[in-house]
């Protein structure tokens, strides 16, 4: 079985919503298994700043589709819950990026893993640790605490506990 983080966004009302309905279409799938869910985290837009507050959160799952099937998977979901591409990084219903699949190291126009941004990114670092303490980063071999502790306090002072996880 392969072990995915996914993380979810979303910054169009009802959010909450949006979050707990990716989550049920995606453990529906028969071959996705939900391992853990992070508390739910407000974050202050990144990059196109011009728009409303996100909540943020992470998934662990495990499963048996290849990369390539469950970005489709996650494709299709972001589609079901009507989310429209306009402006890259503004506004949206949901999006579902796959953050790590095993230890796979690979670019492809479609499909890149690790995320290439989640490195750097507050909002998908500070879920990751809280369900992942111990992870390592593969390529670089950072421990997530480590990753966490680098990132500018500003970014920190932007992501808000909204909703722990039960
Ligand atoms: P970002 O990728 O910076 O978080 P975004 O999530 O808003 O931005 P999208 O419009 O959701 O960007 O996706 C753009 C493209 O990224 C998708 O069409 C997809 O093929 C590609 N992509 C590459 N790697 C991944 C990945 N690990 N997870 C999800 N999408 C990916
Ligand atoms: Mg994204
Ligand atoms: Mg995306």
């Amino acid at each position: 079985m392969n072990k995915a983080y996914i993380a979810l966004g979303t910054n169009i009302e009802p959010r909450q919503q949006h979050l707990e309905k990716a989550i049920k279409l995606l453990v529906q799938k028969e071959n996705i298994e939900l391992i853990s869910l992070s508390s739910i985290y407000e974050t202050a837009p990144v990059g196109y700043t011009d728009q409303a507050h996100f909540l943020n959160m992470v998934l662990e799952i495990e499963t048996s589709l290849y990369p390539e099937k469950l970005l489709d998977v996650c494709q299709a979901i972001e589609t079901q819950l009507g989310r429209e591409r306009t402006i890259r990084f503004g506004p949206r219903t949901i999006d579902l990026d796959i953050l790590l699949y095993n230890d796979e190291n690979r670019t492809s126009e479609r499909l890149s893993l690790p995320h290439p941004r989640m490195g750097e990114r507050g909002f998908v670092l500070i879920p990751l640790k809280e369900i992942a303490p111990n992870l390592i980063f593969p390529v670089t071999g950072k421990p997530i605490t480590e990753l966490v502790n680098d990132l500018p306090e500003q970014d920190k002072k932007d992501i808000h506990l909204w909703k722990k996880a039960e």
